[in-house]
């Protein structure tokens, strides 16, 4: 079970990688089978050598299309080929800079679900639904027309970002969070296909506030953007959710 995902985006060097592991492997103590890091698709190999570890390491995207003429994806059987068999779909970054639509998300959805990979899949509304009191719609409606939408079984994490929480300092109230979690495992239990693996919360998850988030029973894990630049402060975000 995995609880704490590092989203380094468009971040990162060799030597930042080589940097990162050896503050995170001082600082961190717990189980690393329940920690993932998605750096750059370029630094997927390094991060495989340094990790030393049973760490996972996860894509930030995948394409889901068995053409060839499509300049600049990378393919699942590319990333099992480099050992890594997870990604992150969905994310807002890809939905709102590079125009994915839920079609597409659902057909990545449906990509990963036809092989042994897993799927760390991003929902969450903007900040025009939420002061409207639209988050619930704005979530159902992204569940029905991607995950509920496919044909296959499929097993997944979820992790319910905010928009308006993603860097920007900002969270929702614990409160808030565990509603929304709420929401969405009793939607998807309706569903024989979806075995739902655990629903994380990502959106200004910090050292500071980590603890809190930890304490939840709704809330399995975090995904984090900016704090998990930091391989001592992502350590210890890991660390809050360790239950070793
Ligand atoms: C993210 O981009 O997935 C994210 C959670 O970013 P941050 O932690 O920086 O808000």
């Amino acid at each position: 079970m995995i609880n704490a995902v590092a989203n380094w985006k468009l971040n990162g060097s060799a030597s930042f990688c080589h940097d990162w592991f050896d503050e995170f492997n001082e600082n961190f103590h717990g189980d690393r089978s329940a920690v993932a890091i998605a750096p750059p698709a370029i630094y997927i190999p390094l991060c495989n050598e340094l990790k030393q570890s049973n760490l996972n390491i996860c894509a930030q995207n995948l394409d889901f299309s068995n053409e060839t003429a499509r300049t600049g994806e990378i393919s699942l059987e590319m990333l099992t080929d480099m050992n890594c068999s997870m990604s992150i779909i969905g994310h807002s970054e890809r939905r709102n800079i590079f125009g994915e639509t839920s079609e597409t998300i659902k057909n990545k959805l449906d990509k990963v679900a036809r092989h042994t990979f897993t799927s760390i899949y991003c929902i969450g509304e903007s900040l025009a639904e939420y002061d409207s009191g639209k988050s619930l719609e704005a979530i159902k409606n992204q569940l029905d027309n991607e995950l509920l939408a496919l044909n296959t079984n499929i097993k997944l994490y979820i992790a319910y970002e905010p928009i308006w929480a993603i860097g920007s300092g900002k969270l929702p109230s614990t409160q808030e969070i565990e509603s929304m979690h709420g929401f969405i495992k009793e939607t998807l239990s309706l569903s024989a296909k979806i075995k739902l693996l655990g629903i994380f919360y990502g959106g200004s998850v910090s050292e500071e506030n980590s603890q809190e988030l930890s304490k939840s029973e709704l809330i399995d894990g975090v995904l984090v953007g900016g704090a998990s630049l930091n391989g001592k402060s992502f350590a210890k975000i890991a660390s809050s959710f360790d239950k070793v």
